[in-house]
């Protein structure tokens, strides 16, 4: 009979369960949406900073823990915190039980650190559902084919909901956090951000890609991929929310938001570097850009950059300079925080780029160049630039306080 009433599956940040009052507010929320006459799966992150502090606790006994016991360290951050939200909700009389990423049939790689999920087997929780019990599942967590506990990177929990919901075909997916949804820039920044009401996949995740916070980019990824819409909230009951689904209204903004992202780097190489791939592979700093000019120019991100300290592009420069005729190709790498403008214009109207550098020009060279990557116009600023850039951008695209 069961197998009628709709899942909702629902996931609550660090934030949000930060200490025992959070953790009993979380739970009558989760009860009343059962009450309410739903089956309910909740996902949850770490309490508070617990990540953080489990990240600094294997680095004060070594500057590179091993990358199986730290994420074997990481997974409990999210089991403590399962465990206890279980205890809270049994303790306003609903049954629940809690499951670990490994339990739900989370199946990813083996990439260490930050593994893909490649498949979900959900039968324990469908059985849990089945037999009436609300589901608790530990986010950011899965077990590779080799039975290895993984974690997702960081932030994963997001992508846990996401899948979870895909797989159960749940009805929805409800991100909460201490925002109530996505804004058209960061608030604490840009006083006059506006929250964003529906959004397209993808524009939320290039959004995502550029640096956006609340929702995940491999959570909307995924959620992309599966069709899921996403309604991102705040935890502590306020109205408002963002929405992320297919077919977004088409009187909506067209440009979305403006947003930036830390730790990005451009290379420069001139001609062709046969090598190159496995060259970038090596030091695990994946493109999300790569443009072929006269002179070859690659957008780069670093990996994890939570992760402690981020020694990816310089190990990829040294490389580069390494190589047989790294003379004759000039490589340079320019760090900095990437600057983007994200919205369904970009890419079908030809002129943004002009306002773009006007918006800028305080910021800009004319030699800086400016890159236009899918949904995203974006260039590369030095960090402390940042947040005067984009609040100039916010006031030129998204009628902000000229
Ligand atoms: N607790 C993990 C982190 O802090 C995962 C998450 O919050 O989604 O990155
Ligand atoms: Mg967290």
């Amino acid at each position: 009979m069961s197998a009628q009433i709709p899942i909702i599956v629902q996931k609550f940040g660090g934030s949000s369960v930060a200490d025992v009052a959070g953790i009993r507010r979380v739970a009558a929320h989760v009860v009343a949406t059962r009450r309410a006459g739903h089956r309910v799966v909740v996902v949850v992150s770490a309490m508070g900073k617990t990540t953080d502090s489990l990240v600094q606790l294997a680095h004060e006994l070594t500057p590179t823990p091993d990358r199986r016991e730290l994420d074997m360290l990481l997974t409990a951050g999210e089991r403590i915190a399962m465990a206890i939200l279980a205890m809270a909700i049994r303790d306003l009389g609903e049954p629940a039980t809690s499951l670990t990423g490994s339990q739900c049939g989370i199946i990813t790689n083996d990439a260490p650190g930050g593994a893909r999920i490649v498949e979900v087997r959900p039968f324990r929780v469908q059985d849990a559902l089945d037999a009436g019990q609300i589901v608790i599942v530990a986010g950011f967590q899965g077990v590779s084919w080799k039975k290895e506990v993984t974690t997702l990177g960081r932030g994963g929990s997001d992508t846990t909901a996401v899948a979870l919901a895909a797989a159960l075909s749940a009805e929805a997916c409800e991100i909460y956090s201490d925002v109530d949804g996505v804004y058209s820039a960061d608030p604490r920044k840009v006083p006059d951000a506006r929250r964003l009401e529906t959004l397209g996949h993808d524009e939320m995740l290039a959004m995502a890609r550029a640096g956006a916070k609340v929702l995940g980019a491999d959570a909307v990824a995924w959620a992309r991929l599966h069709d899921v819409a996403l309604y991102a909230r705040a935890s502590d009951g306020r109205p408002g929310e963002t929405v992320v689904r297919l077919n977004p209204p088409a009187d909506r903004p067209w440009i979305a938001a403006v947003t930036q992202r830390p730790h990005c780097a451009l290379l420069n190489w001139r001609g062709d570097v046969p090598n190159l791939p496995s060259v970038l592979q090596a030091s695990a700093v994946p493109p999300i850009l790569s443009l072929s000019l006269p002179d070859q120019t690659l957008l780069l991100i670093g990996r994890d950059v939570a992760d402690a300290v981020d020694p990816h592009f310089a190990r990829l420069i040294d490389r580069l300079r390494a190589l047989p005729d790294a003379q004759q190709h000039a490589p340079t790498l320019l760090e900095g925080t990437l600057v983007s403008i994200v919205g369904p214009a970009v890419g079908r109207e030809c002129d943004l780029v002009s306002p773009f550098r006007d918006a800028l020009a305080p910021f800009l060279t004319p030699q800086t160049p400016v890159l236009a990557h899918g949904l995203t116009l974006s260039c590369l600023l030095p960090p402390d630039q940042a947040d005067a850039a984009v609040a100039a951008l916010h006031a030129a695209f998204l009628g902000g306080a000229a």
